[in-house]
């Protein structure tokens, strides 16, 4: 029996966050009105975006991303086999297909080479319509080559930024683009270049608040964009395609007139959440800090262990959200006894991701099969995703650094 329990993952919900909830259940609104609104300004004004529009899922967030880039029947998608099948779930909703290319090996997120090969092998057979780079564990892709890349194609970018808030990358300056708050503590970047927010990036930027995520409404989710005609579809999306600020229909002094301009979806965020996501707000900055510190323990306490294990990297193009630690076995027939090892010792892990492509849905209905994104499945079979939330102490990290030593010095299992 485990005398101690270090959960995989704890959501950093405070008081004010309590109290926000319980004023907004008396307040007489409960669903989508004034705090989702508050939640949708700060949040544009936090990265720098025009435009953010709430939503009840980060799902929700990529789907609608995905309709309002134009994505449609008999089109297809292009991203990383290293993520959450919501990715590709929410461009299968657009009747559209999911297409893959292979990841870098160091930082998981798509490989921009790979994304040329891919896209010049598809040239003839694929409306490839919309590049969804996936900000594994929240480090941003190297947006400064997949931009021109998906340009020179005629892709829109959909990014899927579950993982990526707050985070930025040194990009090239180019006149028009949104300016975005620097990142602080960080080295000012060289001539000719400036930090970029995810979420002022691509066409349109999903966030999600899930519980484990970064900054958590329960569950809820948020698409940035810089286009006014791109958010005001996806505020009609959102609720069954209503046209005009739909929101103001539920306003007690608002018209009894509507309209519906097309099919929407019901994918609205109440705002007893949003007064969740308020407060979660204020607190991201601290939240990030307290993160990237865990990471800084973990990475001394883990040195002793590179000949077992590689620790996630972070390039120096890049202000990393650690949403996740992931650590990956250099002998990967060890990750499954590891996991129980640490279960044993009462450590919650996960494991990020399952490749999309190798889920029997994909492969029965795409006829994807192992050695299709080698690398990707070479990184899957080791990984292991450490816990990692902001109201872990200093102990919590030397006990599981201490618990992974000791499962690593027994002998390896016999295969
Ligand atoms: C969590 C997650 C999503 C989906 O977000 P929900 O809010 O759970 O719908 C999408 N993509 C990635 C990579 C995720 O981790």
């Amino acid at each position: 029996m485990a005398s101690r329990s270090i959960p995989f993952h704890r959501p950093a919900i405070g008081e004010n966050e309590i109290r926000a909830v319980v004023e907004t259940l008396r307040s007489g609104w409960i669903t989508t009105g004034p705090r989702v609104k508050e939640l949708e300004e700060s949040f544009a004004a936090f990265v720098g975006a025009r435009h953010a529009v709430a939503v009840n899922s980060g799902t929700a967030a990529i789907h609608l991303g995905l309709l309002a880039a134009g994505l449609g029947p008999g089109e297809a998608i292009l991203t990383s086999p290293i993520t959450f099948p919501a990715t590709t779930e929410a461009a299968i909703y657009c009747g559209a297909e999911p297409l893959f290319a292979d990841v870098d090996p160091v930082t998981l997120n798509l490989d921009p080479a790979a994304v040329e090969r891919a896209l010049e092998r598809f040239a003839a057979t694929k409306r490839v319509r919309v590049l969804v780079p996936v900000h594994y564990g929240g480090q941003p892709c190297a947006m400064e080559r997949l931009v021109p890349i998906a340009r020179r194609h005629g892709l829109r970018i959909v990014e899927d930024a579950a993982h990526a808030l707050p985070a930025w990358r040194r990009m090239p300056v180019s006149g028009s683009d949104p300016v975005s708050p620097p990142p602080r503590g960080a080295t000012p970047p060289p001539p000719g270049e400036r930090w970029r927010m995810v979420g002022t990036i691509g066409d349109f930027t999903a966030f999600s608040f899930y519980a484990t995520k970064t900054i958590t409404t329960a569950e809820g989710g948020m698409v940035t964009c810089e286009s006014d005609a791109g958010a005001e579809l996806l505020r009609s999306l959102r609720l069954h395609g209503l046209s005009g600020d739909a929101w103001q229909r539920y306003r007690a002094e608002g018209s009894w007139r509507y309209d519906v301009a097309r099919t929407g979806y019901k994918d609205n965020m109440p705002d007893v959440l949003a007064a969740i996501g308020v407060e979660q707000l204020k607190r991201a900055g601290e939240l990030a800090a307290a993160r990237a510190r865990l990471v800084e323990l973990y990475r001394d306490a883990l040195a002793a262990l590179a000949d077992r294990l590689v620790l996630p990297g972070c390039e120096e193009r890049t202000v990393h959200a650690w949403h996740l630690f992931p650590i990956r076995m250099r002998e990967p027939a060890r990750r499954g006894p590891l996991i129980e090892g640490l279960k044993a010792r009462g450590i919650g892990t996960g494991v990020h991701f399952i490749p999309v492509h190798l889920h029997s849905f994909y492969a029965s209905t795409y006829g994807y099969r192992r050695g299709d994104f080698p690398v990707a499945e070479a990184a899957f079979d080791g990984l292991v995703s450490l816990p990692l939330w902001p109201g872990m102490s200093e102990d919590d990290v030397a006990y599981v650094a201490s618990s992974l030593r000791e499962l690593l010095d027994r002998p390896t299992p016999a295969r």
